[in-house]
């Protein structure tokens, strides 16, 4: 047999990505033979050449018409459910028999979005098979998570064709997170927290809310925004800096396709200068006409510029805590995924909308930070290497969607203490699960009395201390802020499920277990601890 060399695979509109299990058995990000490790998703095609990543990028300025770009979100689509809106800077889609594809002048031939998306995987293979010296022998790949059953049946079938073995499809944002836990936070199994993974890449965004429950992960909610992306980051300053040519030279930039193409590409590459320095420069040869254009610009000036679209980003995050019927402090982490993580304004912004005890991972927080536009590959590589050595049978049932959406616990269950809800199950665990808890009871013998209930989140106001009224501000135009009242997540008890007595052993603590089954019947257990009598009870769904 074949000794077990398996990625995973990250294929977005704009960039896709690889990594790999290496020696020392940690998920690590390949370089193609360009020694790209953001490979752009882009195929195009010259006499009876093919290129591939930036070389076909790069064909964008002067063969448009036969390089096919930002093109994953449509496979497994017909014709009429697509949105070309992002094909119009390369070859534009075309019906074939209510199918995508693409009239490639260069060849003579049309090629539908399927082939396309195996030329794509299979580049991505031999990058792999080229960097790791050993033969590929399965890949996780990771979707979005409104990618359609069609669509990633059609996704499978594409690198069936690229013969790649397809262990798993999962959803990126599990990826993103998998990798964290895994690669970041050194592999510990982490405490039961919620995150929101933002996803902010070229084309698109996407974010969604993870319940994390003793290493399972259940997607709560999710929202997608396919108008903003790093896209129209590079479009705002297209914008900008075309106008200050035209203004110096009396030429203009944006009449002529291969003029846009150069001041895109241009705008691109100080877009992400601006993420690592406070200024930057902008220069293309003969951008219009001939001319030469040079020019610079500060932070500053690009953040103003941005501020639409940032303001775009931090609403699909503030919808989608809303979305998953939750507010921002019931947000433990919050981690930022994709190529326009990269930039500081948003890691600002976005932090701005949580409180401070919710940890916003970004490039910039720490110096061990993984690269954000790397976090789905090296996720799904870690899925991959978990899996690889199941049955045929079992990677064909792990293929089906069931097993990445577990059924789970809709409110927590925990014991009334005195006012106080003290939770034993958090919300959103997945089922079944088990979880034991031990609370403080009378240190003389005697009966113990517990009562379990369902809880419901809500929140606590505190209201703010009156602010102490200073005369002489009064007639001052300076207006102070309101004081804010002070909120926090907590949980009411809602519903009694159970209650018992016992007899205590007067040892100070009694211990109560719950276990809630895959039907979602809960077993409850209570007893004394060090005595022998255990009261147990079943509750329904
Ligand atoms: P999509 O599917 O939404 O098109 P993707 O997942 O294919 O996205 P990513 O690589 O995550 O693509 O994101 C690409 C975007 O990230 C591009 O707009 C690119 O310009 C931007 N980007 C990459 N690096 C940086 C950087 N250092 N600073 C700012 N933006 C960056």
């Amino acid at each position: 047999m074949a000794e077990s060399n398996v990625l995973g695979i990250a294929f977005g509109n704009s960039n896709s990505s690889i990594a790999y299990i290496n020696n020392e058995g940690k998920a690590d990000c390949i370089a193609n033979e360009d020694g790209d490790r953001q490979i752009p998703s882009i195929l195009a095609y010259s006499g009876d050449d093919e290129y591939h990543g930036f070389q076909a990028k790069a064909q964008l300025v002067r063969n448009r018409q036969n390089t096919v770009a930002n093109f994953r979100d449509f496979i497994g689509k017909s014709f009429a459910d697509i949105d070309p809106t992002h094909s119009a800077v390369s070859a534009h889609p075309v019906d074939t028999n209510g199918t995508v594809s693409y009239d490639i002048p260069a060849t003579g031939k049309t090629v539908s979005v399927s082939e396309l998306a195996t030329r794509h995987l299979l580049r991505l293979k031999q990058s792999a098979e080229d960097y790791t010296g050993r033969p590929v022998t399965g890949a996780v790949l990771t979707v979005p998570t409104d990618f359609t059953h069609a669509q990633r049946d059609a996704l499978i079938a594409a690198a069936k064709a690229a013969e790649l073995n397809v262990l798993q499809v999962i959803n990126e944002p599990v990826a993103a997170l998998l990798a964290t836990d895994a690669i970041q936070d050194g592999g510990k199994v982490s405490d039961d927290k919620t995150v929101v993974v933002v996803d902010l890449g070229g084309t698109r965004c996407d974010a969604s809310v993870i319940a994390s429950r003793g290493g399972m992960y259940t997607v709560l909610a999710t929202a997608h925004d396919y108008d903003v992306g790093g896209n129209q980051l590079d479009d705002a300053l297209v914008d900008f800096f075309g106008k200050e040519f035209e203004k110096k030279t009396k030429v203009s930039a944006t009449k002529d396709e291969r003029s846009i193409a150069k001041l895109v590409n241009q705008c691109e590459v100080t877009k992400k200068t601006l993420s690592a320095s406070t200024s930057a420069t902008v220069s293309v040869e003969s951008l219009a006409e001939g001319v030469d254009f040079h020019s610079n610009i500060n932070r500053m000036r690009y953040e103003l510029l941005g501020r639409k679209v940032f303001d775009k980003m931090v609403a699909l995050v503030q919808d989608v805590v809303k979305k998953a019927h939750m507010e921002p402090f019931n947000i433990d982490e919050v981690i930022m995924v994709g190529g326009t993580s990269h930039t500081p304004k948003l890691a600002s912004r976005l932090s701005a909308i949580f409180p401070e005890t919710t940890r916003v991972r970004n490039p910039t927080a720490s110096a061990t930070s993984l690269n954000p536009a790397e976090l789905n590959c090296l996720g799904a590589a870690v899925q991959a290497s978990l899996i690889a050595d199941f049955e045929q049978t079992d990677i064909e049932e792990a293929t089906h969607a069931v097993v990445t959406s577990a059924p789970h616990i809709a409110k927590p269950i925990g014991v009334l203490v005195g006012d106080e809800f003290v939770k034993v199950i958090d919300s959103e665990t997945a089922v079944p699960a088990r979880r034991t808890i031990t609370l403080a009871a009378p240190t003389t013998p005697g009966p113990v009395y517990v009562a379990i209930y369902e809880g419901e989140r809500d929140v606590k106001v505190t209201p703010a201390p009156p602010r102490e009224s200073n005369n002489d501000e009064e007639d001052s135009d300076y207006e102070e802020e309101e004081p804010e009242d002070f909120r926090e997540p907590i949980i009411k008890p809602s519903k009694k499920i159970a209650e018992c007595v016992f007899e205590g052993e007067g040892k100070g603590k009694v211990e109560v277990t719950v276990q809630v089954d895959k039907e979602l019947q809960a077993t409850i257990m209570a007893r004394a601890v060090g005595g022998k009598e255990v009261v147990r009870g079943v509750v329904g769904k």
